[in-house]
């Protein structure tokens, strides 16, 4: 029997989801890795990501995928946290907040989710759908290279969907900028005020411990062999710190006194606002600031809310179970091909078995394959609360926006299309497999596994196929091969922006060179351009024109 409200209540007060965002190589891995360590579920670092482990986690599920030594499958790690003294952050000393993060008896711990974004160079509109399923996203960013182009992506749809950000400077332990020039980069470039909660005591490449900026005492770190187990912290007060750490702790002193004179002091309003970030200084490889980042999360982000319908109407996260597809995984598993289907809980319980409706098409839909996927570990899940994420297996009628839910009916409005940068025409190598071609394009399609957009001139032989990143090409090819029998043929198109226009406007942007107007499945009128200098001359010849950015636009 499902729980009472009060339960699902509690449950979601103790849960955090949310997802990393970064670049290549600044550390996500080993992050999540070192939080894993934390969190308890592994007891020495190496074990789920390390990188002598870090091959064997790679799910095998594309020939491709092999080749390249990355994984395309995005997933969800869940993990308790013990609960931290930080919720009251001006009141107690130092150490009465270090003690109360050990393990207590008589409070739950906190259940975190982390929601694993697409590891690899390229991008994917996957790796957009998986922040529409998290209340917060952690910007991981090396501390020698600030923000990079990755990075400045992700963040804009965290923008746009307005999830806080907490930054974490990454790899504190080798040379970087300082933390004022990161700062400045910061609120700059992406108009985000860092706010940090921290400043770290040494200079990067001299990380010796964090300055707390709330309670002004030191945290300082010691090294373990290998960086493998949570690296032991010691609490002084300022005076004590003043002593061992001298000129180094004074310059940190500075620095927090520097920014409150800015006024970059952590604010939670502003902070949900999406206008200023908590910032944190770590060293993923060493261990070192990864439980001030659980801290963060537990104490600062937002724990799972309700989420508006259609209509505008909010289904709380009490009322009865309701989830959103984000992400459609197809033949992961080469020896039976399977279709996993991620659903974000939105609201009430979920229990395996339960026969849900899936509102797109009405039909109801029983959850007996309930899983718990990460890299290569798959688990059966019976219960789960909203903010956490369940695999559904074998769940063909589902696409990405897709809601599942329990009566009374909810509906949650599609997740939309990303701005594609990518495009090319596809066609079928023999004529005799056109039937076959077009039936495998239309399930890729509902799939999301690309866009598919068509106009007369071209006709329906060879539609353009329109992505965020070229990997999404290559998955399409090799699934025509591999699962359709059908060979196909990619041309690369001219093209590297598109904005939504309208009826009255096609007809004239057809007539410009270098444009090209289509319609997408969902209806959408695309206007396709060669290049940014194509479209600022024809806005700029014909501003009556409708041209509108689509969501996450990368320029
Ligand atoms: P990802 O591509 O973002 O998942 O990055 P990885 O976690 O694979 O890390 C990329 C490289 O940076 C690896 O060689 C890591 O060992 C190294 N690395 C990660 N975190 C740190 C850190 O805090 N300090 C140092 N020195 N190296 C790190």
């Amino acid at each position: 029997m499902s729980s009472s409200p009060e339960t699902v209540a509690r449950e979601v007060r103790r849960r955090r989801t949310f997802a990393i965002i970064s670049h290549p190589d600044a550390g996500k891995s080993t992050m999540t890795e070192a939080l894993a360590l934390h969190a308890r579920m592994i007891s020495e670092a190496g074990a789920v990501h390390g990188k002598a482990g870090r091959k064997s986690t790679v799910s095998d599920w594309m020939e491709m995928e092999k080749a390249r030594g990355i994984s395309v499958s995005s997933t969800a790690l869940q993990f308790n946290c013990a609960p931290t003294g930080l919720a009251n952050p001006g009141a107690g000393s130092a150490s009465e907040r270090a003690e109360s993060t050990l393990p207590r008896a008589e409070a739950e711990p906190n259940v975190i989710n982390l929601v694993d974004t697409p590891g690899h160079a390229d991008f994917s509109e996957d790796t957009y759908r998986v922040l529409t399923a998290v209340d917060a996203a952690v910007m991981l960013i090396d501390a020698a290279k600030g923000l990079e182009p990755q990075t400045l992506k992700l963040f804009q749809v965290c923008r746009h969907r307005g999830i806080p950000v907490i930054t974490v400077v990454n790899k504190w332990d080798r040379p970087g900028q300082t933390p004022l020039e990161l700062i400045d980069e910061i609120a700059d470039r992406i108009g985000l005020t860092p706010t940090p909660l921290y400043v770290p005591v040494g200079i990067a490449g001299d990380f010796r411990g964090l300055y707390d900026r709330r309670s002004g005492s030191y945290i300082k770190f010691s090294r373990t062999a290998g960086g493998a187990k949570i690296a032991p912290e010691e609490l002084l007060d300022a005076q004590a710190a003043a002593a061992i750490e001298g000129d180094a702790w004074t310059a940190a002193v500075e620095e927090s006194e520097l920014l409150s004179e800015m006024g970059q002091d952590h604010d939670e309003e502003m902070f949900l606002a999406g206008q200023t970030s908590p910032m944190i200084f770590t060293s993923a490889m060493l261990n070192f600031g990864v439980r001030q980042l659980l801290e963060a999360l537990v104490e600062l982000a937002p724990a799972p809310a309700g989420r508006a319908d259609v209509d505008g109407t909010v289904r709380e996260v009490t009322d009865p179970f309701s989830a959103v597809v984000f992400k459609v995984q197809a033949g992961m598993d080469s020896s039976h091909r399977d279709r996993l289907a991620y659903m974000r809980i939105v609201s009430g319980e979920f229990e395996r078995g339960m026969v849900v409706t899936h509102a797109q098409t009405g039909r109801p839909f029983a959850t007996k394959y309930a899983q718990a996927v990460f890299g290569r570990d798959r688990s059966t899940v019976d219960t789960a609360y909203p903010g956490d994420v369940v695999g559904l297996v074998n769940a063909t009628a589902l696409a990405p926006g897709d809601t599942l839910f329990d009566d009374p009916r909810v509906e949650f409005p599609p997740i939309g299309s990303f701005a594609p940068e990518h495009f090319a025409t596809l066609r079928a190598r023999t004529a005799g497999k056109y039937k076959q071609f077009r039936k495998a394009m239309d399930q890729l399609e509902s799939e999301g596994v690309v866009q598919v957009l068509r106009n007369d001139t071209r006709g329906d032989a060879s539609p353009v196929l329109a992505a965020v990143g070229p990997m999404q090409f290559e998955v399409v090819t090799a699934r025509m091969l591999s699962e359709f029998t059908v060979e196909t043929e990619l041309e690369p198109l001219g093209y590297s922006l598109a904005r939504r226009t309208d009826d009255s406007s096609s007809a004239e942007l057809d007539r410009q060179r270098g444009v090209e107007v289509f319609t997408r499945t969902d209806g959408a009128l695309l206007a396709l351009f060669s290049d940014k200098w194509r479209l600022q001359f024809v806005e700029k010849e014909h501003p009556d024109l409708t041209l509108e950015p689509l969501v996450a636009a990368a320029d």
